[in-house]
């Protein structure tokens, strides 16, 4: 059942990626909690369109002090292997659980974020104020949200509010119509973006190729994403220092790190060799 020739040339390849990618920058993960000043602070609790609507500034707070550990990590050697194999020719797509941009920084071009991406805002859509606005709302020609047309600016546009950062002072506003602003990642409680999803099923109903690295496989929709790859035929490849359920049933398992495996295999791969794997 393991096709090397197939691994050895793939035409499309899907790398999957969970926190354990980012972990190897020193990146935190999300669900966990942060040292120091937050340390008290529950990501389940401050991570939620409800707190934001109680306590803004609190919530922006917290995310600031996550950027700037993101801003202070650096791609690591398989987030490079990932952006050379794109280089040298082999139609890659990144599919990433994680918020952090460590695949664009290497160097990757077509990268799917599922949860999001922590140093985009967007505007905060409150159904509620929405309601109780005086005139009928329309939809904000800048941040997307509603908006009293009343209300905002005929001058501003798009690049106000791409000028605008995740950085420490007060929540800031649509430079248009004065919404809150918040970061564009996938808050506890929320749906994923439904475009963002069908994205992911697209490239993976398209691959030869799966490498899921650092994922965990416990929430949807990242979850089913290497077992749709499997039941299609796909090649499918896990690397993570703890195997998952996946492991079992897939083409070949790496118990190891995303550095310590991802420039050598994938350096097979991109030159057309036959890669010998522990199952193989
Ligand atoms: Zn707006």
């Amino acid at each position: 059942m393991f096709d090397p020739d197939l691994l050895a040339d793939p035409r499309a390849v899907v790398i999957f990626t969970g926190a354990g990618m980012s972990a190897e920058s020193g990146v935190p993960t999300f669900r966990d909690r942060m040292t120091g000043l937050w340390a008290h602070t529950d990501p389940m609790e401050i991570a939620t369109p409800t707190a934001f609507r109680r306590q803004p500034q609190r919530v922006w707070d917290w995310h600031v002090h996550l950027a700037e550990s993101i801003r202070a990590a650096r791609p690591n050697a398989g987030h490079l292997a990932i952006a050379d194999l794109e280089r040298r020719g082999v139609k890659v797509t990144v599919i990433t659980q994680n918020i952090d941009s460590l695949h664009q920084r290497a160097g990757s071009q077509n990268v799917v974020e599922l949860h999001g991406n922590l140093l985009r805002l967007k505007s905060f859509v409150d159904e509620d104020a929405a309601f109780a606005m005086k005139r009928a709302p329309v939809i904000c020609p800048v941040c997307g949200g509603y908006a009293d047309p009343d209300e905002c600016d005929r001058y501003a546009d798009r690049s106000d509010l791409a000028a605008i950062e995740l950085r420490t002072g007060p929540v800031p506003h649509c430079p248009c119509c004065g919404a809150l602003l918040r970061p564009d990642i996938v808050w506890f409680g929320e749906m994923l973006d439904p475009e963002v999803i069908e994205a992911a099923w697209d490239a993976v109903e398209d691959c030869e190729l799966l490498i899921a690295v650092g994922a965990s496989l416990e929430v949807e929709p990242a979850a089913s994403l290497p077992w749709r790859a499997l039941g299609r035929g796909a090649q499918v490849i896990e690397i993570n220092p703890t195997p998952t359920g996946l492991a079992e049933y897939c083409h070949a398992s790496f118990a190891a790190t995303a550095v310590d495996t991802l420039p050598g295999l994938l350096d097979l791969i991109a030159s057309g060799q036959t890669i010998r794997t522990p199952q193989a």
